[in-house]
């Protein structure tokens, strides 16, 4: 999967394109309080779900472009049917160089053999408490005993190395950071902290409810002295911190308070075949009616290149800085629900 045969296209602020998330449904069995807190949403109709082919053809698309990294995503991943059948043919694309998962886990103890098997990298599993009280406030379900076991059998099968992400939302699980790094640092986990973002509409989103990155950090270095390492790459969002005990490290993803758009490599693909620039964007340029109208391999290719030249989004740093003047108001602009984007 690693042979180097592609080109390098950039948007119009210089930007590469590298790395590709593809939500592979827009369904959920979590309602997370950050995501999707609602009971009804309008879900995607079946029929406009991009198959494994469809997928699978455009991912090798996007990495004759320059990507060389896919995560799958959703909503949540592991409910789409067979997916270990997509890993399997994306893992085989030429040129790509890392294929990952992000899932709440609660499905994973069941299917993390067989998607190792198929050629799956490595996972993300989104863990934002490991108290089953909180954990069932936050989620809306009582399902932290499967998440745990599904981590356990990931690390067995070898889906190394596997990163927790942790959204901390305050009077929420701020409590619960010390926890959670310790379980992390117990089980040879990565935990990223990820400070809450204004994603979508649904979540009515206020500043106050983020904890920053600073607080996060401080309360951390009050239990385990930590110094700064870096990014991985200049396109990684999370920013690094090594335990001075040589335990590992802590991650923490600052999108609200320093973003990292001037790095942001990445492009997004719906469920329904919608290219996305941006987290925060309000629509995406829909490459499904192209492929069902019977568009060559050329003609895709010419229309992704002029997509991602035109891409200018910067959100998160335009957020600061209305946030910074006093003059930001997060619903007032619409934007696509996370579940249908995939984080
Ligand atoms: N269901 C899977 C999961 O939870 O890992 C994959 C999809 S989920 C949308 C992807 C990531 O987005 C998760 O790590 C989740 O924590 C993150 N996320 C969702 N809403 C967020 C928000 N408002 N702020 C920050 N991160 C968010
Ligand atoms: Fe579902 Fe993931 Fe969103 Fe939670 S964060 S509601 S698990 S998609
Ligand atoms: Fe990338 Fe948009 Fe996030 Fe900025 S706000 S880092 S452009 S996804």
């Amino acid at each position: 999967m690693d042979r180097n045969n592609s080109e390098e296209l950039t948007d119009a602020l210089g930007r590469p394109l590298k790395d590709l998330r593809i939500s592979v449904t827009d369904r959920c069995n979590f309602r997370c309080s950050y995501c999707m807190p609602l009971d009804k949403y309008e879900w995607i109709d079946r029929r406009e779900i991009l198959t494994f082919e469809e997928v699978t053809r455009l991912a090798s698309l996007f990495v004759k472009l320059g990507v060389e990294e896919i995560r799958l995503t959703g909503g949540e991943p592991l409910l789409r049917h067979n997916l270990g059948s997509l890993v399997r043919q994306i893992s085989r694309i030429d040129g790509l160089k890392d294929l990952s998962l992000t899932t709440n886990a609660s499905l994973l103890q069941e299917q993390a053999k067989g998607l190792a098997e198929a050629g799956l990298n490595r996972i993300n599993v989104s863990l934002d408490t490991i108290n089953r009280e909180r954990f069932q406030t936050m989620t809306r379900r009582d399902e932290l005993d499967n998440v745990l076991a599904g981590l356990r059998e990931a690390a067995h099968c070898g889906l190394q190395p596997i990163k927790l992400n942790s959204v901390i939302e305050r009077g929420v699980n701020d409590v619960d950071i010390p926890e959670l790094v310790e379980f992390a640092r117990k089980n040879d986990f990565q935990i990223r902290f990820i400070e809450y973002m204004d994603v979508g509409n649904s979540n009515n989103w206020v500043s106050d409810r983020m904890v920053s990155k600073g607080e996060i950090l401080e309360t951390i270095s009050g239990l385990f002295p930590l110094e700064e390492g870096s990014r991985n790459d200049d396109s990684a969002p999370s920013v690094d911190y090594r335990f001075r005990d040589g335990a590992g490290n802590v991650g923490v993803i600052a999108s609200v308070t320093e973003p990292f758009c001037e790095g942001c490599t990445r492009t997004r693909l719906t469920a329904d075949g919608k290219m996305v620039l941006c987290l925060f964007s309000d629509k995406g340029f829909d490459l499904k009616q192209l492929i069902r109208n019977g568009a060559t391999d050329e003609e895709l290719l010419s229309t992704i290149r002029s997509v991602w030249s035109a891409r200018r989004d910067r959100y998160s740093e335009e957020r600061l800085e209305a946030m910074n003047s006093g003059e930001y108001q997060p619903n007032s602009k619409k934007k696509i629900e996370m579940i249908s984007l995939g984080g």
